[in-house]
């Protein structure tokens, strides 16, 4: 660590984990350092992620571990190995929050929560001199090259930096901040951004009535979905509209994809993942005396109602009545879901899409204006649930805030 006069000024605009992250080790370098945000609070988004248990990382080997961001795993490298898991781990029980290994690997704090880690992290930025400005929805730049900030009441408050982080967020959940309004602003100097999308997000699907009026809510557990050549064991939920939950979600940039392409996406689930097709085949071969379909499936396939409701949507009444043993153990295999839509980016986990990396030089600095960093989700990357999300937003936050440190020397 480099002690520096404080006479630098660091603007971060965006007080999600990636920007106070950076706010915290910009502050132990010496900065005067403030933390913008268009919200009357710090870090909405972040206390959302705990209400359902904060994900904060997770155990999987380095290599493994990167191999979860796709196409940019070879971008990320360089921040992960600079803030890698252990560390963020390390960095939570150093402010008071043990964390502990949960099911397949996943890392939480033991509280589960968001809300007790920020208020010490609050707590030690104040202590650190970091100050806040909050309300302050961040424009562009003015024509002396000074960030631009619309104020609370509306009025236009420019402010000078030595150097500047966005940590914008990307758009899902944008009533929590994140609304991705800041494209329009990077775009119009000539930065190029991704199109935000959703990602770790539900699907749409044309339910009939019948089955919607049943079973919107239902959770279909221990299945295994498909898409193209991915595949991901879990639970899936049945929603009024369509589907959501874990194991969607971990498919969904590939969902997403065959809905760009084709218009339309199927997903292929297997209601029986323990079972093999044989077995199951041989199972359905029983007489069925006098039992209803639906008591024969249940009885000798152990499917549950949403299950056998799942085959009459694709294969109607009438079909699954008259169909033979191997058709019904193929179908329960492999029943097809058409999707038709996302269900939208206000409820997505995440986004995918924002600043390409081509746009960043190594430190994450915008090649087309020195001095100005981007962190976080907003940068063009996706990842599935599971604490790769909050893990590179720490990453990236951490690597800005080192190489602005650098480039202020
Ligand atoms: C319901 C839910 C559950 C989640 N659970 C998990 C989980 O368990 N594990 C996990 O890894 N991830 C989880 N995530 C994702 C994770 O919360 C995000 O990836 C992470 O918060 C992104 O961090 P960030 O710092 O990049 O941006 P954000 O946290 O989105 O923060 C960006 C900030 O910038 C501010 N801002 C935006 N535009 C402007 C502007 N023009 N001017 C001023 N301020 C602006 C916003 O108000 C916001 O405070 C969850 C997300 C949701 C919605």
């Amino acid at each position: 660590m480099t002690a520096l006069p404080p006479d630098k000024c660091v603007a971060i605009i965006g007080s999600g984990p990636a920007g106070l992250i950076a706010a915290t080790r910009l502050a132990e370098d010496g900065h005067s350092v403030t933390v913008y945000d268009h919200k009357p609070s710090i870090a909405r988004k972040f206390l959302m992620a705990g209400i359902g248990g904060l994900n904060i990382t997770h155990t999987l080997p380095f290599e493994a571990f990167l191999e979860k961001y796709g196409s940019a795993a070879c971008l990320l490298r360089p921040a992960l190995e600079a803030f890698p898991p252990e560390a963020l781990r390390a960095w939570c029980e150093e402010l008071g929050e043990e964390t502990f290994v949960g099911t397949s690997g996943r890392v939480f704090p033991v509280s589960m929560k968001a809300s007790p880690l920020l208020r010490v992290w609050r707590k030690r930025l104040d202590e650190s001199g970091v100050k806040f400005r909050l309300r302050m929805r961040w424009t562009g730049w003015n024509e002396n090259n000074h960030l631009l900030f619309s104020g609370p009441d509306g009025s236009n408050i420019p402010v000078e930096a030595d150097a500047t982080l966005l940590a914008l967020g990307g758009a899902s959940w944008p009533r929590l901040g994140s609304d991705g309004r800041w494209t329009e602003t990077l775009e119009s100097i000539g930065v190029s951004v991704t199109q935000l999308e959703p990602a770790n997000c539900g699907f749409r699907v044309e339910w009939s009535d019948i089955f919607r009026a049943r079973f919107a809510g239902a959770p279909v557990k221990n299945v295994l979905l498909r898409s193209g050549e991915h595949e991901v064991r879990g639970e899936m939920m049945i929603t009024g509209t369509g589907i959501e939950g874990g194991a969607v979600y971990a498919l969904s940039a590939s969902l997403r994809e065959a809905l760009r392409t084709d218009g339309h996406a199927v997903l292929t689930v297997d209601l029986k993942a323990d079972m093999d097709e044989s077995r199951l085949a041989e199972r359905l071969s029983q007489p069925r005396k006098r039992q209803t379909l639906t008591d024969f499936l249940r009885k000798s396939a152990g499917l549950p109602p949403v299950a056998i409701a799942l085959l009459r949507e694709a294969h109607s009444n009438e079909g699954l009545a008259a169909a033979t043993p191997p058709d019904l153990a193929r179908w329960i295999k492999a029943l097809p879901i058409r999707l038709t839509a996302t269900t939208g980016i206000e409820r997505a986990i995440s986004s995918a899409g924002g600043v390409s990396f081509d746009e960043l030089d190594n430190g994450l600095m915008l090649k087309k204006r020195p001095g100005t960093f981007a962190a976080g989700e907003m940068l063009d990357w996706e990842a599935p649930t599971g604490g790769f999300l909050l893990q590179a937003c720490f990453s990236t936050g951490v690597l800005a805030a080192r190489s602005i440190t650098d480039w202020l020397k």
